[in-house]
């Protein structure tokens, strides 16, 4: 989709074209200079943090913790193994029904669409911690950690990093209109807490109470976790591998992102589905992933190759 340089664009045609981003991620791209936060076009993205408050006001319950707990779970699950493993780096094989299932589970994440995460993280490796990286910490924590997005310039997906996973319309089609699921998933969260409420009020929960813990709060948590791993895990921990960009193994990050945090490891081999190298180094989603295949459900499982274990041994 051809781009428009942003001093050939009126302020009216700007904030039309804002708005219809909101709908439609290719609606006219306004090429950006990089830096200028496109606020209009992320103004959803702030009322999602806004909406937390709204704990305040439809209190807590132990279902509504235990919703939020699992929503966090699966998505993170499918952001790890699929936008990530899958998409960006085709460390293992699936169905192309299962691929669509994980891409919408992952699109839920209000993280974009399949195809704008996995353009944007090849890029990463491909110049990470250089001037052209997208996120790297060098840039300044708060640019690496969500400023970055923000910009018009990140907006479109570089369809040229992508002709693997472009080649399916369907995929196409979820990253055009990545609004439509985590709409729909916001609806089914709401709708659950309303039917509990009615089925069984016992549980002490209600339709706005499920979404706000359920959907804001945990896409909220979600999100900033995720981030992480361009942020802090460029910046805190461990080097195994003298890799030539500045990325760690963080423990602490690798649990709450579910084996992201081995960040050192997966920098020196992206190929691999597995990125804690050791057995005591966790990562759950690794483990999902082989019990995946147990079931059959995914194939090809990549291994992390012998010499580069031997490399990181030393
Ligand atoms: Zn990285
Ligand atoms: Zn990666």
């Amino acid at each position: 989709m051809p781009t428009t340089p942003a001093a050939a664009i009126s302020r009216p045609q700007r904030l039309t074209g804002s708005l219809r981003r909101w709908f439609d991620s290719s609606a006219t791209a306004e090429a950006g200079d990089g830096v200028r936060i496109d606020w209009v076009r992320t103004a959803p993205f702030i009322g999602l943090h806004l909406a937390c408050f709204a704990v305040l006001w439809v209190g807590v319950s132990g279902t509504a913790l235990a919703v939020a707990a699992g929503t966090y779970a699966i998505r993170m699950f499918a952001i790890t193994a699929f936008y990530h493993r899958y998409f960006a780096h085709r460390t293992f094989r699936t169905s192309r029904a299962l691929q669509f299932v994980f891409a919408c589970l992952g699109a839920s994440c209000v993280q974009r669409g399949p195809l704008w995460w996995a353009a944007h993280h090849r890029r990463h490796h491909l110049h990470a911690d250089t001037p052209s990286d997208p996120h790297s910490p060098r840039h300044g924590f708060l640019r690496s950690h969500m400023l970055w997005f923000l910009t018009s310039a990140a907006f479109a997906t570089d369809w040229r990093r992508i002709p693997d996973l472009a080649r399916y319309p369907e995929l196409r089609w979820l990253d055009r209109y990545d609004v439509i699921v985590p709409v729909a998933f916001a609806a089914l969260v709401y709708a659950s807490g309303a039917l509990l409420a009615r089925c069984a009020p016992a549980l002490g929960t209600s339709g706005g109470q499920l979404l706000t813990w359920g959907f804001f709060v945990s896409t909220v948590v979600l999100f900033h976790v995720t981030v992480t791993i361009n942020s802090l895990a460029h910046r805190f921990g461990t080097r195994r591998f003298a890799t030539r960009d500045d990325s760690r193994n963080n423990a602490w990050l690798a649990l709450l992102t579910f084996g992201e945090g081995w960040h050192n490891n997966h920098h020196r081999f992206p190929g691999s589905v597995r990125q804690g190298f050791r057995w005591w180094e966790v990562d759950l989603t690794y483990y999902g992933l082989r019990l995946m295949a147990l079931c059959g459900l995914v194939q090809g499982l990549k291994p992390v190759p012998a010499r580069v274990l031997k490399d990181g041994a030393r």
